[in-house]
């Protein structure tokens, strides 16, 4: 236990020849370890430590797998940190063992529900928010103003509207906007204007000169039709000749606002089955203990939802690329399996034209608490998705079809905040985040339940954190049961519950994914 003085390691597998320390502040060197094993060095928290002789060469194994390859001889009771290891070659794409071991089908899980906004493409939102999409970064400011307006005086008359939020981001103009990839950021906005937490209703400002013009955003019979009519979206332009001065086009914002904002008020909670989550997860400042704890319970919950017939998805690509075998034998069919190294081979493609590879993604921090590098990282990732069959995927900006339930793998870059901007154009109406080292994020568009991984980070920061998954570790709870604690709280959450980052309104900026040239 990490309270006690009692030493206490984690071996995540039989085969696994070092184990992690899990006590706070570490063990300090001649511990004796319960199996009679003698520290030889001080080992920090979440840090490794050898369960037998290494010889040089010799495999470092984790969670059953190669996570290094020892530099030298390293003698039992030893730190095994990054720096006496050389990281396994990343896998090859081709011969890749495709839908080999998908799961069975399992028990359906019944009766499990929340209370939800039904929209009228089926869709159902866990939020009621008046959304304002901008074609440009050039007209932020003035709706930054606007929506400030709309929050202090149409917000009050509105009470069964969460919010407003404006969708702000650099993409629009100053851009190579017919380039090979330019088809991402600009797919992205148009599918995060339509999330399930925006109930259909979509107002646009533009500055009227840019690249990316409001018809190109959203062309015709991407909104989903209301009342029988194919309106298109609705369009305020600053540069109109009707707009003299600047408080005109704050009047203009705000009067637009006001029928969109009737519509949503309109509309109460209702209860819908589980089945109609769309939760993304993900993890951000990791450390040792993310795949012993945080992302094993989300695991476990996914696998819940997938049999509660929601959808769950899971991305991050350089998170995934070193577990790509595990992925590919996971798929539903040889063709879900064909489209997991699609992706992943584009990725590798993307990075090399950067000439980087997967090896960057680990930070300082990860370091620290205890990730040796993208290896360990990936394995202790990948567990988020617990253990179903991979039943589809979606390249990055993709929106999920409505028949698209079960395990999704969404191929998005691992950076926090792009994953996050991704997993909303897809149609996320939830976000689970787990972290060991800790981060405050949060998104405007959605709740996110954050989830600690060590009991040190929840009691620090026991007002940012939604939930404790250190209790595993400290041996509170099993790995079962905090996956049912963790899908009780998402449902509260979908029903209304706020996050504490909700809270704070704490809320990170979307951050569009542009493989293509600026100009
Ligand atoms: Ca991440």
């Amino acid at each position: 236990m990490s309270h006690s003085t009692a030493p206490l390691t984690i071996r995540m597998h039989a085969t696994d020849n070092v184990a992690i320390v899990a006590n706070d502040g570490g063990l300090p060197a001649g511990t004796r370890l319960a199996d009679g094993l003698v520290l030889r060095d001080k080992v920090p928290q979440g840090h490794k430590v050898a369960l037998r002789d290494l010889a040089a060469g010799e495999a470092v194994v984790r969670y059953n797998v190669p996570v290094g390859y020892a530099r030298q001889a390293i003698p039992a009771g030893s730190w095994v940190h990054e720096r006496l290891l050389d990281i396994p070659a990343a896998r090859a794409l081709q011969g890749l063992p495709m839908a080999t071991r998908p799961a069975p089908a399992w028990e359906p899980l019944a009766g499990l529900t929340f209370e939800g906004y039904v929209n009228v493409d089926g869709s159902v939102g866990t939020r009621n928010l008046l959304a304002i999409t901008t074609t440009v970064q050039c007209v932020a400011g003035v709706v930054g103003v606007a929506t400030q307006r709309i929050r202090d005086e149409l917000l009050p008359l509105y009470p069964n509207v969460d919010g407003v939020v404006a969708l702000e981001h650099t993409y629009g103009c100053g851009v190579a906007i017919d380039a090979p990839g330019a088809e991402i950021p600009i797919r992205t906005l148009r599918h995060i204007s339509l999330n399930p937490n925006f109930g259909g209703e979509v107002l646009v400002v533009s500055l009227g000169c840019e690249k990316l013009q409001p018809e190109r955003l959203l062309p015709p019979g991407s909104i989903p039709v209301r009342d029988g009519r194919d309106a298109g979206p609705d369009v305020v332009c600053l540069q109109h000749e009707a707009h003299v001065g600047f408080m005109s086009m704050i009047d203009d914002i705000v009067a637009r606002a006001r029928p969109h904002l009737e519509r949503l008020n309109a509309r109460k909670r209702q209860t819908v089955p589980a089945s109609a989550l769309v939760v993304g997860v993900q993890c951000g400042g990791s450390d040792a203990f993310s795949g012993v704890t945080a992302n094993p319970a989300v695991g476990y919950m996914a696998d819940l939802l997938v049999r509660a017939g929601a959808t769950v998805m899971f991305s991050e690509n350089t998170e995934v690329r070193d577990a790509v075998e595990q992925l590919t034998a996971r798929a539903a069919s040889p063709q879900v399996a064909e489209d997991i190294v699609r992706e992943l081979a584009w990725y590798d493609a993307y990075l090399d034209r950067g000439r980087v590879d997967r090896i960057a993604n680990t930070t300082p921090g990860n370091k620290a608490g205890g990730l040796s590098n993208i290896a360990e990282k990936a394995m202790g990732s990948i567990i988020k998705s617990g253990t179903a069959a991979i039943g589809s995927v979606l390249a990055p900006g993709d929106k999920l079809r409505p028949d698209q339930k079960g395990l999704v793998f969404a191929a998005t870059p691992a950076s926090d905040f792009i994953c996050g901007t991704l997993q909303l154009a897809a149609g996320m109406n939830l976000h689970v985040f787990t972290t060991g080292r800790g981060t405050p994020y949060g998104l405007a568009a959605c709740p996110v339940v954050k989830v600690a991984t060590r009991t040190d980070l929840a009691r620090r920061w026991h007002d940012l954190m939604d939930m404790n998954a250190g209790r595993i570790a400290d041996g509170e709870i099993t790995i079962e049961e905090a996956g049912w604690e963790l899908l009780h709280l998402l449902l509260d959450v979908a029903s209304g519950r706020r996050t504490w980052a909700e809270h704070w309104k704490l809320q990170n900026a979307l951050v569009l994914f542009n493989p293509a040239p600026v100009t």
